[in-house]
Formats: C-alpha cells, sequence, structure tokens
C-alpha cells in the first residue's frame, strides 16, 4: 500500500506514496475510542464541523504546539511571542480586506437547497480563480448537484467571516468579527512589541490561537473545522531580502514536520499559481501533506510584501515604518508568514503514525508518533493488581515518573492488552512491576517500537526513561 521514505525522491508532481492509512475512518475511529477526539456536543446531536479534544487529544494537540513554539520561539534568538485578542477592532477586517474579500464561491442547488464550494464540485476541481468567479460556469461545465443531480445556482461570494456582537446593543455599531485568522493580531501589535523587544530587522513575532471560519463544505474530519487552531510566524524583514527568506522559511517549515516523524515522501510544496494568490500575497507555496483523500495543504508560506504593515499605516495613519538607526533608513517592513493548523498538524501526525504489523500471529497497532508528541511518555502497569505490595510500588514509580511528564498508571486489563492499548495511543515507554521486583528491586520497560525488555533497578527509572527520552530530541 505504502512506500518506504524517501527523502531523495524526484520531485515529479505525479509521483505518489500513497497515504498512510487507506481509510480515514481507521484514524475517526480510533479517536473516539481511545479519547482522542469527539465530535462536539454528542449528546445534543451534534455540530457540525466542530470537534472537541479528548483525554488523548489535548496532550497531542497541547505537544504539537509545544513542538512548534519551541522550534519557532524558544530556540531563535530573533523570533518573539504574542498572544492577542480573538476579537479586535472591526476596522481591521476592512483594512485587511476580509470584510471585501474572505469568501468562497457557493453554489445552491435549486431543488434540495444545499450548498456547496464550487471548486470542491466533481468537475470543478482545478478551476482557476478567473474561472470560479465566472456567472457561467455552472452551466458551461454541465454541473449538477451531487446529491440529487438538481440544477445548481451562479457562483456567488460567500463571507467566512462569523459575526457577533460586543456590548448590550445588537446592532451594526456593535458588530464585530470572530478573527478568521490570528495574524491581523501580529500585525496591529508590530510597533508595540518591536518597541519592547527591540529586535532589529528581520524578525518575527509568533502566535498560536484560535481562529474561526464560516466554511461552506467542512468535513474530513479535523482537516477543516469552523472552529480550529492556527500557529502563525510573521517575519519582518527588508524587502530585498523578502524573496530569499520565503525559500528559507519553506525548507525549514518542511523540515519540522520531518523532524517530528512524518515519512517525507508524503510532503511536497505546491506553489500557488498568479490568479490563485490571495490578495495580499506576492508569493505563496503551500506545504501539502498525501493525506487518505489527496494531497491537501497543511500549511501556508506566504511573501506579503508591505501589503499589511502598509494598509494599516494607511487606515490609522499610525507609523509603522521601521527605522534603521545604523543606515538611517526609514521603510515599512515586508514580511514572510509561516501559517500552520494546530489541529491539522495534530491530525496529520496521528495518520502517518499509524501502522498495522503482525506478531505472533496477531495484528499490533501501533502509534508511532514521536515521543515528544506522545500523549503519555510512560504507563505504568502492575503483572498483578491483587497483589498490594505491586500496586504501591507501581504507585511509587508513577508519582516519581509524574513530576517530569505525562505518566499513567493502569490496571483494568491483563498484562498483554495493556501493552496493546499503550501501543495503540504511541505510549514510548511502558513499566512492569511483577513478583520479582519486590525481591530484586527492578521492573521491567518496554520498548513501543522494538518491543524489546530490558530490567532496570526501581531507583533508576526515572533516569532511565529521562535518559532514553533525551536521546530522541530532535
Ligand atoms: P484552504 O485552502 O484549505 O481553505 P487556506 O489557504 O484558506 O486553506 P490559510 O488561510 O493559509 O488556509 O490558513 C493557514 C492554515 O490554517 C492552513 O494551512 C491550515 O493548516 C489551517 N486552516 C485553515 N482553515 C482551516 C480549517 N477550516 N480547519 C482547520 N484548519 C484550518
Amino acid at each position: 500500500m505504502t512506500e518506504t521514505a524517501d527523502p531523495n525522491r524526484p520531485t515529479d508532481p505525479a509521483f505518489d506514496p500513497g497515504p498512510a492509512v487507506a481509510s480515514l475512518e481507521t484514524i475517526v475511529s480510533l479517536s473516539k475510542r481511545r479519547g482522542f477526539i469527539f465530535p462536539s456536543s454528542e449528546i445534543y446531536g451534534g455540530i457540525n464541523a466542530v470537534w472537541d479534544y479528548g483525554p488523548l487529544g489535548v496532550e497531542l494537540k497541547n505537544n504539537v504546539k509545544r513542538a512548534w513554539w519551541r522550534a519557532m520561539v524558544q530556540e531563535r534568538d530573533d523570533i518573539v511571542g504574542l498572544d492577542a485578542g480573538i476579537l479586535m477592532a472591526p476596522q481591521v477586517w476592512v483594512t485587511s480586506g476580509h470584510v471585501a474579500s474572505f469568501s468562497d464561491p457557493l453554489v445552491e442547488c435549486e431543488s434540495c437547497h444545499r450548498r456547496f464550494r464550487l471548486d470542491e464540485l466533481p468537475g470543478a476541481e482545478g478551476l482557476s480563480q478567473t474561472e470560479l468567479r465566472d456567472p457561467t460556469i455552472v452551466e458551461r461545465l454541465g454541473l449538477r448537484c451531487p446529491v440529487d443531480q438538481g440544477r445548481l445556482s451562479e457562483p456567488r461570494r460567500f463571507n467566512l467571516m462569523f459575526k457577533t456582537y460586543m456590548g448590550p446593543v445588537e446592532d451594526d455599531a456593535a458588530l464585530v468579527y470572530l478573527r478568521p485568522e490570528t495574524a491581523q493580531g501580529i500585525y496591529v501589535n508590530f510597533r508595540n512589541v518591536r518597541e519592547t523587544s527591540r529586535k532589529k530587522i528581520p524578525f518575527g513575532i509568533a502566535q498560536i490561537g484560535k481562529a474561526f471560519r464560516n466554511e461552506i463544505s467542512p468535513g474530513n474530519f479535523v482537516f477543516r473545522m469552523r472552529e480550529f487552531e492556527q500557529m502563525e510566524m510573521q517575519y519582518f524583514v527588508r524587502p530585498a531580502t523578502a524573496a530569499a527568506y520565503f525559500e528559507e522559511w519553506r525548507e525549514r517549515r518542511k523540515a519540522w514536520y520531518e523532524r517530528y516523524g512524518v515519512t517525507p515522501a508524503r510532503l511536497r510544496f505546491r506553489e500557488h499559481a498568479p490568479d490563485e494568490l490571495a490578495h495580499y500575497a506576492k508569493k505563496a507555496v503551500d506545504v501539502e501533506y498525501r493525506f487518505p483523500f489527496g494531497w491537501k495543504e497543511l500549511e501556508g508560506i506566504h511573501n506579503r510584501g508591505d501589503w499589511d504593515l502598509g494598509r494599516h499605516q494607511e487606515a490609522t495613519g499610525e507609523n509603522l515604518e521601521y527605522f534603521d538607526q545604523a543606515t538611517g533608513e526609514r521603510f515599512v517592513p515586508w514580511i514572510v508568514e509561516t501559517s500552520a493548523g494546530a489541529d491539522r498538524a495534530a491530525f496529520t501526525f496521528l495518520i502517518d503514525a499509524y501502522r498495522e504489523e503482525e506478531v505472533r500471529g496477531e495484528t499490533r497497532v501501533v502509534l508511532g508518533l514521536h515521543p515528544e508528541l506522545a500523549p503519555y511518555k510512560v504507563a505504568v502497569l502492575p503483572l498483578l493488581k491483587r497483589q498490594p505490595a505491586i500496586v504501591e510500588l507501581c504507585h511509587r514509580i508513577r508519582d516519581d515518573l509524574k513530576r517530569d511528564l505525562m505518566a499513567v498508571y493502569d490496571d483494568t486489563a491483563s498484562i498483554g492488552r495493556l501493552y496493546r492499548r499503550q501501543d495503540e495511543i504511541g505510549t514510548p515507554y511502558c513499566v512492569t512491576v511483577d513478583v520479582e521486583s519486590l525481591e530484586d528491586r527492578a521492573v521491567t520497560v518496554r520498548d513501543r517500537d522494538t518491543m524489546r525488555q530490558v530490567r532496570v533497578p526501581v531507583e533508576g527509572v526515572r533516569a532511565y526513561i529521562l535518559d532514553a527520552l533525551a536521546a530522541t530530541h530532535p
């Protein structure tokens, strides 16, 4: 079904390594069964396009966000963090162009009244932006409703921003938007951050946070949601250097996914055609992943020119130029943006880590997650849960471990089942306490990937696990 990773593969657009799992259903059901991701408001019948992260999912997603923050802020001298509000002055979205043009082409079936995103209809994939705006396109291509074959309307633009009202009066003067991207929070704070951090160009501002889009056709599990999280970084540079930084960042961002274990052959770049470019972009490339439903965007890298700061400067009359004390130059910085989805990244790691193996005639499901992303790092398991001394030793070991990392205790099945369960949720190490442990003060540490077991003295377990994890540190 799949090929092994080949980082040196030819950059042939027709190259297809196949997905890591044949059916998305495998991941959806694992997520539900093991507590990664649940449909939101499920006992009320659910709400479309919103998903809730369960006990394991929240750990995975937090670890993804931490890994991103580490690469984008912690390890960099030139990037600082920010956490701006979800609600912003409504004028921000007029200036940014979102009120006028953050829209998708929508068509409606005249008989069943279902609505579709034109560019996702069978027969309309790959249309250019100009064609998607052509009022005759539906008729010319003979497109019909995919559900009941009804006639479809002409495309119209549907704005994806959620609206709400701020304060006790619900009128137009109180209208605010739920941010559809985190980037604008960075632009409007550019001067505050630069002045307080005293960073010199080139420097970046990074932010992780919720974004909301009233997507016409959400779907494919957490791939496209109406409420999701973004991890965005805006890198402010001299205009003449933007093209070079764009190249640098696209390579660096692709390498980040590989560093955390995504099969290199299932990642590729796709450059946007000139008529596909967003209103702000000079150049854009997507990092794409081979999902079970095809090659799709994982992250966007954009050269935004001086569009953002230039527009905000013009709209507010505030000076957002950068002054270079060394050369005496003043200019509006250009921006190279890396824009990733935390949910889409977590989803990708989950899919790419999934594997099924034959072990002694049985199928073993393993989530080969990078240890840093794994929800739990260690499970402490008793061989005999009816022996109080064994259980007590388990708790002592777990208490010792949990000061440093996520460690769980589980005694709800036989040891074989407990191992399988931890394999299936990606726990890199299991520590098992048996009868002999009470005598020799040693326990068994089992490795998820090799299934190799080693005997480690009780007092040395913590150091053994921490060293093993440190060795996998990318
Ligand atoms: P698409 O073409 O898939 O609608 P986009 O080009 O509008 O995506 P961007 O605006 O570049 O996406 O957003 C940056 C990143 O945010 C995406 O690469 C993706 O990881 C994430 N993202 C965007 N929309 C959603 C969504 N509806 N659900 C989950 N993640 C999303």
